[in-house]
């Protein structure tokens, strides 16, 4: 929607720059045309003006002559002599160069204004002459002085004797009387006006002329078209004014011309149309340039504004969509919630919490690619189990989590043992059948009053499937008031684990671990952790230890322990009691430390313990995910004086092929081999089998969890070496297990 919204506007801009060109054009071009017509107007009135000039100019001269011509005629002067004083005088007081009369025949005597004669010239053929006898006022074309070196002009004017003709008298003129009259700038000092001949000839060239020297008829000026030329010259021939335009070296002129009614002559005015229209075109000029700027920078903020929101898009698609599933990632999932808000408000909703159990191992056996392609075929598989309305995205690694309607609970656990069962038999891209399980978490939102937010409907739905994991057989559960409660006691804990630590809650308990094999003596203990808090409430280790070993709290307390018991073993020994064999626990997490060797080590030499005396239980877990790692602390620990042992052993993945590399010396098998009723035959040939190879790879071995007389004498039979079981005791405190080294001291009695 806002992007259609963007694009509109821009469109409009543009289209608002398209309309203030358009406009702009409109106005500048409609403006010129008034401003041309005004122009060609007043290009016409000077014209007219000149015409008026030059007619005053040659009437003028005219009227002079006629005054002299009436004069003449009167007196009867036309010889040479009487006329040369009468001349002079008049000639002084004009500026005519010369004057003179013809006769009849066309033949004049001139005299100038030095007084010089010009005797017997013949005009018979001159047109003015011709005219002037006919009794015409006239004036002569422009011709070269045959005396001086300039152009000249003839004026002639019948001279009359009792209404006769009896000759012209005629006067001579500088043709730059008329040129300067046609000099006279015009428009801004951009035109200039001719004068011509009815057959196009020029008479009078202005100065101001481009390519003066070249012009000598109408259609020098510039290219017209032939109808132009004719219809001229016919003009000129009909004495009509008009307006024409023409081209002269690429540019653009107007002309006007009207007829200045003498002889066949005509004004020519001209004026190039970048005189006219300069300015609009400047004008013009600026609006197209604003425009386009304008236009530009519209196009460029558009596209800047696309490539930023396609940047824009690209992100929110990285951010937006998970790579491995190509489905909503979290946060996309997030805001989808929150855009269902009011849809959700009268349904049974729950949020679910979903992971592929043991998935590292099919990771570690097929490769991470294949992991991949697991995950992509699960949300898949939720995505074809999903309704629209519904949600659903991939947290992290096996993480799945999403939000589903439902009426009935069983619904729920119905669709989840649906993807199960399809997770059991997923094929690898090799064609192999592995058997994937899954596990749930679901907080039905409508079973609690609380007001939290999604994010925790989450997080709970999160903590009801972390709960199966600890509980064991069940793959899904729903979060209860019981997770609650562990939840909160957990929370309670870990807010005050670090003060428990410095107030001593946590004491060291030990249970005795027995020699079978020599009169059920006490051949040492095994350090087990009890929280005592200060209400005196006692909290056992299975209750803190999973969530010390999530938060990591588990290595300062395995340290703790350590320290509580080498300083124990020191004063016990210093008592003057024999040495015995004390095991504590070490969490996986400890050996990651960097200084895991130097503190144990350390440790031993402060409190001055003897070899042989400290022993150290390692998980099995620890063995097989970091053998190497592992076996370097084995053999490290044991060049000082430690005794190493795998504590756990048969509960959970080892194989026996892991011992043969192990060079451990002790072997605790676990509880689960000893549990009641569970020692059918069979298990007792694994046992038996696993204690005789254990013996053959020369490490002694430990049955833990053992209640019953009968399985102490299986044990003792096949060669187990120590019991450690509430057969014989339970965990004690320190003091207790002191009394008991003493009341035991010949072994227990069965
Ligand atoms: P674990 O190391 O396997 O310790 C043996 C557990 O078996 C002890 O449970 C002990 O009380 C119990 N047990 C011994 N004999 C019998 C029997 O005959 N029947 C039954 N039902 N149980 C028997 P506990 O003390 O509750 O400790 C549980 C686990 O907590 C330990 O298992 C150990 O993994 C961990 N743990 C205890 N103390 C520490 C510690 O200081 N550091 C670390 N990292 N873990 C500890
Ligand atoms: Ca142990
Ligand atoms: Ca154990």
């Amino acid at each position: 929607m806002k992007e259609k919204k963007r694009s509109f506007s821009y469109l409009i801009m543009t289209m608002i720059c398209f309309l203030f060109l358009l406009f702009g054009c409109i106005f500048v071009y409609s403006m010129m045309r008034q401003n041309e017509k005004d122009d060609l107007n007043s290009l016409y009135d000077l014209a007219a003006q000149e015409k008026m000039m030059i007619l005053k100019q040659i009437r003028g001269d005219w009227e002079t002559l006629s005054g002299v011509s009436i004069c003449l005629g009167d007196l009867n002067i036309t010889e040479t002599d009487q006329l040369t004083p009468i001349l002079t005088t008049i000639n002084n007081a004009n500026t005519f160069i010369r004057m003179g009369f013809i006769n009849t025949e066309g033949i004049g005597d001139l005299i100038d204004i030095n007084g010089n004669t010009f005797e017997q010239v013949d005009f018979s053929n001159e047109s003015f002459f011709q005219d002037a006898l006919a009794g015409k006022y006239t004036v002569s074309e422009t011709q070269e002085d045959p005396y001086t070196n300039g152009y000249i002009n003839y004026y002639g004017v019948p001279v009359y004797q009792s209404k006769k003709v009896i000759g012209v008298l005629c006067a001579v003129n500088n043709s730059k009387i008329l040129r300067t009259i046609v000099d006279a700038t015009l428009i801004q000092g951009g035109g200039f006006s001719n004068i011509l001949k009815s057959n196009g000839d020029y008479i009078i060239r202005s100065s101001q002329h481009y390519d003066v020297d070249n012009i000598y008829k109408l259609k020098d000026i510039g290219s017209f078209s032939n109808d132009t030329y004719e219809n001229i010259l016919s003009d000129f021939a009909s004495g009509t004014e008009n307006t024409i335009s023409y081209i002269h070296n690429g540019k653009n002129y107007w002309a006007v011309y009207i007829p200045i009614e003498i002889n066949d002559w005509y004004i020519l005015s001209i004026v190039p149309e970048s005189v006219i229209n300069g300015n609009y075109i400047y004008t013009m000029g600026v609006i197209l340039i604003i425009s386009s700027a304008f236009i530009i920078f519209t196009v460029f903020a558009y596209r800047m504004n696309k490539m930023n929101r396609k940047n824009k898009e690209h992100l929110e698609q990285l951010a937006y969509v998970d790579p491995i599933t190509g489905y909503s990632s979290f946060d996309k999932f997030l805001q989808d919630i929150d855009s269902l808000n009011d849809y959700m408000q009268d349904s049974n909703y729950a949020f679910w919490y979903c992971d592929i159990k043991r998935f590292k191992y099919f990771n570690d056996l097929f490769g991470y690619d294949a992991g991949d392609e697991v995950l992509k075929y699960f949300a898949d598989l939720i995505s074809r189990f999903t309704l629209k309305s519904e949600l659903f995205c991939r947290v992290n690694a096996d993480n799945f989590t999403g939000l589903k309607y439902y009426k009935d609970k069983s619904e729920l656990v119905g669709w989840f043992q649906t993807l199960n069962e399809q997770m059991n038999h997923y094929v690898t891209s090799e064609n192999q059948e592995y058997h994937l399980d899954l596990s749930i978490g679901i907080y039905c939102v409508n079973d609690f009053k609380d007001t939290i937010t999604f994010n925790d409907m989450i997080n709970r739905a999160n903590m009801a499937q972390k709960a199966i994991k600890q509980a064991g057989n069940d793959n899904y559960a729903f979060y209860s008031q019981d997770i609650r409660k562990q939840i909160l006691m957990e929370t309670e804990m870990e807010s005050r684990m670090h003060q428990a630590l410095e107030n001593e809650e946590f004491k060291i308990f030990v249970q005795p671990k027995v020699d079978i094999q020599h009169g059920n003596r006490i051949a040492g203990g095994e350090v087990l952790v009890r929280w005592v808090s200060s209400q005196g409430s006692l909290i056992v280790p299975g209750k803190f230890i999973p969530l010390f070993e999530k938060n990591g709290f588990v290595i300062h307390l395995d340290r703790y322990m350590f320290e509580g018991i080498c300083k124990w073993a020191r004063q016990y020994l210093d008592e003057g009691n024999p040495k015995i064999k004390l095991a504590t626990n070490v969490s996986r997490l400890g050996l990651f430390q960097d200084d895991f060797l130097d503190f144990y080590i350390n440790m031993k030499n402060k409190y001055h313990l003897p070899d042989g005396m400290l022993e150290l239980e390692f998980t099995e877990s620890v063995v097989l995910n970091n053998n190497e790692l592992f076996q370097t602390f084995v053999v490290a620990l044991q060049d000082n004086g430690f005794v190493c042992s795998l504590d756990d052993f048969g509960s959970g993945y080892s194989s026996l092929n892991v011992l043969k590399e192990l060079p451990i010396q002790v072997l605790k098998l676990d509880m689960l081999f000893f549990r009641k009723g569970a020692n059918t035959e069979r298990e007792q040939i694994v046992i038996r089998n696993i204690i005789t190879m254990a013996k053959q790879l020369k490490m002694r071995t430990v049955s833990e969890g053992v209640e019953m007389k009968e399985q102490v004498d299986f044990l003792r039979k096949v060669g187990c070496d120590i019991v450690q079981g509430y057969v014989f005791a339970k965990p004690m405190p320190l003091t207790q297990f002191k009394q008991l080294l003493i009341d035991k001291a010949d072994g227990f009695q069965l």
